[in-house]
């Protein structure tokens, strides 16, 4: 509808579509898998994962900003109100925590990220909740929103002394701590995480909480640097490398396209 309704305004103008999941598409089939009968799979039932826009853009910034890690196995995670993480191994992605929607994964401003799928069938049979009420309950209602029943904002959570606030924001740690180990296991180790996004460009009380419940793998956040949001974080004894890495989506687009009318 988009490209038909551009070309309608602009019939002279070219039109180049940047997917925010291509990237993702060097993973392997136990990767964009799901364990349905295969059918699903062929039909297009997989794990494309998402913000693949993001990762193009830090993958790139690595090989300038931490060449001796750019080719090795790194963990990035991409925390705003959408959060998803990605493991890289050369630079390429090899797993994402989002699937076939961006739901999945982690949780969010307003999304639930994993959910036993066991409770849609419950809410869907059991309670009789409509499709599209439980839609905006997936998508709008829960997350960081839904369990604090106050904001979808970290900056909001994090000043507020509820306890549901701060249960909150200990999920959101909680999760995002697990899935770097899950994702480390996926790319065979970890020599960098790399935060980005609002969250992660932006919020040292939450870089800082992730990375102290990582301890067991080695990492060692340096407090002084995360509290400046330096590129690097992390410790000289520390394991793997922790940076700070802000994403630009935007540019990341522009230059595909660029690249993709350059004349010739
Ligand atoms: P994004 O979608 O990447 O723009 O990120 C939006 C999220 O970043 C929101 O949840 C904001 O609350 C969060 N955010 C922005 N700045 C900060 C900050 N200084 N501390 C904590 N969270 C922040």
């Amino acid at each position: 509808q988009g490209i038909k309704a551009a070309r309608a305004a602009f019939p002279n103008v070219p039109q180049v579509a940047c997917f925010d999941t291509a990237f993702h598409r060097t993973r392997s089939f136990v990767e964009e898998a799901y364990a349905l009968p295969r059918r699903f799979f062929d039909e297009g039932i997989r794990r494309f994962g998402f913000h693949g826009l993001s990762y193009q853009f830090i993958a790139k910034q690595l090989a300038v900003v931490a060449p001796d890690v750019a080719k090795g196995k790194v963990v990035v995670a991409h925390l705003g109100s959408g959060a998803s993480m990605c493991a890289l191994n050369g630079g390429r992605s090899v797993a994402s925590t989002m699937g076939f929607s961006t739901i999945d994964g982690l949780p969010m401003g307003t999304r639930t990220g994993a959910i036993d799928p066991g409770v849609l069938l419950h809410l869907l049979d059991q309670k009789h909740m409509p499709l599209k009420e439980l839609e905006t309950l997936l998508y709008k209602e829960s997350g960081l929103k839904g369990l604090s029943g106050l904001s979808n904002d970290m900056r909001t959570l994090l000043a507020d002394e509820s306890s549901a606030a701060k249960e909150a924001v200990e999920y959101f740690v909680h999760r995002c701590a697990r899935e770097v180990a899950s994702l480390a296991t996926a790319a065979g180790g970890l020599d960098a995480l790399v935060f980005t996004a609002g969250i992660g460009e932006r919020s040292s009380a939450i870089r800082g909480r992730i990375v102290r419940k990582l301890a067991w793998l080695g990492l060692a956040i340096d407090d002084a640097a995360n509290g400046r949001n330096s590129t690097l974080i992390s410790t000289r004894v520390s394991r793997a490398k922790v940076l700070c890495i802000p994403t630009n989506e935007e540019r990341c687009i522009a230059e595909a396209v660029s690249e993709r009318l350059k004349p010739g």
